[in-house]
């Protein structure tokens, strides 16, 4: 179980490398991400102003044919009153056309302004892409590599808990679930609980000591692993 401790703890290790590379990517992308975001703003921008475009020209294509109609009454007018009647729907018909006409103009030039500024982000964010992408490759790579690494623990790990008894696993699993760091100690020279280091009593000790049973501190509930390599007298 110890082991297995130490399995788990190298797997949490392993799982925060991984993740480590999750924001360094996201940060070397920024840039380039940045531009391809104004981009989109602008070709929303550009869209709009196509539609606007678009919806002035019917406008003035519908007020040339207003202008013609007016044009051939004007030829048939009986009388100075109806002609004078007709030029001033003439005149305003064609001042209308004219704010149109401007209108479209200046749209065209915009969009045209837009369609530069278009290319020119599409050419400086393939820059900002090409610039990072050694770098993004290398980073894609360590973090392939820290995820293999992690994925051969586990399978480390499934080996290893088809080993451990199925009562030991269970209690070792709910004490990990309750999510705690450490699931097992090892009982100290002069019989303490590792962790917590309350004195385990004797006859504990004892059967810690075989290792045949399960034995749990009573004070914290580590279940409690004997010394290895039996007692050496190292430091006292
Ligand atoms: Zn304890």
């Amino acid at each position: 179980l110890r082991s297995l401790q130490k399995l788990d703890q190298e797997i949490a290790e392993a799982r925060a490398r991984v993740s480590a590379f999750d924001p360094i990517l996201e940060q070397v992308a920024e840039p380039a991400a940045a531009l391809e975001k104004e981009t989109e703003s602008v070709r929303t921008r550009l869209k709009e102003m196509k539609v606007d475009q678009r919806r002035l020209e019917l406008s003035a294509e519908e007020k040339q044919g207003r202008l013609k109609r007016l044009q051939e009454r004007l030829n048939g007018v009986k009388n100075l009153r109806e002609e004078a009647a007709v030029r001033v729907e003439l005149d305003i018909v064609r001042r209308a056309l004219e704010t149109d006409e401007q209108e479209i103009m200046s749209l065209m030039d915009q969009v045209r302004r837009s369609e530069e500024q278009l290319r020119e982000l599409d050419e400086r964010r393939a820059e900002a892409v090409q610039e990072v992408e050694p770098r993004r490759l290398e980073l894609v790579r360590e973090q392939t590599e820290a995820r293999s690494t992690l994925e051969g623990l586990e399978e480390r790990r499934k080996e290893y808990t088809s080993q451990v008894g199925d009562k030991e696993l269970r209690i070792y699993e709910s004490f990990r679930a309750g999510g705690r760091a450490v699931v097992v100690a090892v009982l100290t020279d002069d019989g303490a609980c590792g962790f917590c280091f309350s004195m385990v009593p004797l006859q504990r000790q004892s059967e810690v000591r075989v290792g045949r049973e399960l034995i749990r501190c009573e004070a914290c509930g580590v279940i409690l692993a004997p010394p290895e390599g039996g007692a050496n007298g190292g430091g006292g």
